[in-house]
């Protein structure tokens, strides 16, 4: 092989991730012909009220491959192409509850189009076309479902924030010492952060439901278990467990899952991950269920960082 030629194939065949990104807007409504409508409103909140809401959906679409001889794992404009016709020239400007007969719950197979659930549909619609690793599918930016291909699983993240003030120090070590380690994050009175608060479940999607858990169920524990107990405190000192524990972003994150993981699994759910972002330029993650590592390839890192 020339060095011409070698230059112009540098990537052919090695493999590589690429994403896509589009939008659609849709309404939908989550009411189950079976409950009565005391029922529905109890289940499913204002989500339930008629006729409906709406969200401006973002789909991001991962997909992997080797590059072929003009330096591509697939041409853009297929890649546009496919998710066009089979998702978002479908769905956009439409009721979801309609559009789609996976979600008529007039029939006993239709589920509600939860976040997850579409996601998934629009895996299925995706995967005969578009060799995907990872589809996210963000129904705002605080809520946001992955799928990764699973029959039955996905993931389910919410977003919430708490500022809270931290001193990094350890109790044993001298002041010149801590600020050794530590820097100005040692200094004695402490400095504080507005703290984003990412939180993964994963689990199986309810066939009638569309659900992997209770959203406000989910909510509610965060809010209680994390948002009000860390939110406008001193963490070294309102909170017990940071007396003893130097509340690095690492350390908070590992203390939320650990706060996180029973109560997640009495609602339904596997908690998966807790991201901790600390500032724009720094965030701690902790996978809750380390087995499932396997089950995050780099393709949705890819996404995340999108
Ligand atoms: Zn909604
Ligand atoms: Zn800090």
């Amino acid at each position: 092989m020339t060095e011409t030629l070698a230059g112009a194939l540098h990537g052919q065949g090695r493999s590589c991730v690429i994403t896509r990104r589009a939008c659609f807007s849709a309404s939908h409504r989550y009411w189950l012909p079976e409950l009565s409508a005391d029922d529905n409103a109890a289940h499913f909140g204002p989500c339930a009220m008629a006729p409906g809401h709406g969200h401006n959906y973002e789909l991001i679409v991962s997909m992997a491959g080797p590059l072929d001889a003009d330096g591509m794992v697939l041409n853009l404009s297929e890649v546009k192409h496919f998710i066009r016709r089979e998702v978002t020239s479908q769905l956009d400007f439409r009721c979801l509850n309609e559009v789609w007969p996976e979600f008529d719950v007039s029939t006993a197979v239709g589920c509600l189009p939860t976040t997850e659930a579409l996601v998934r549909v629009i895996w299925q619609r995706l995967s005969p076309h578009l060799p995907i690793t990872a589809l996210r599918l963000y129904e705002q930016p605080g809520l946001w479902a992955d799928y990764l291909g699973h029959p039955m699983d996905a993931f389910l993240t919410i977003r919430t924030h708490f500022a809270a003030a931290h001193r990094l120090a350890r109790p044993e070590l001298s002041q010149e010492e801590n600020e050794r380690i530590y820097g100005k994050c040692a200094r004695p009175h402490g400095h504080g952060h507005n703290y984003l608060v990412d939180v993964t479940v994963r689990g199986a999607i309810d066939p009638r439901t569309g659900m992997v858990c209770d959203l406000s169920a989910l909510q509610r524990l965060v809010d209680d278990l994390v948002v009000e107990p860390f939110d406008h405190t001193f963490l070294n000192k309102d909170v017990p467990f940071f007396a003893e524990c130097v509340p690095t972003a690492e350390n908070i994150a590992l203390h939320i899952a650990d706060r996180l993981t029973t109560p997640v699994r009495a609602i339904g759910a596997h908690l998966h991950k807790i991201r901790l972002q600390e500032s724009p330029n720094n965030a701690a993650e902790v996978y809750a269920e380390a087995p499932q590592l396997d089950l995050m390839p780099a393709a949705l890192e890819t996404a995340a960082a999108l």
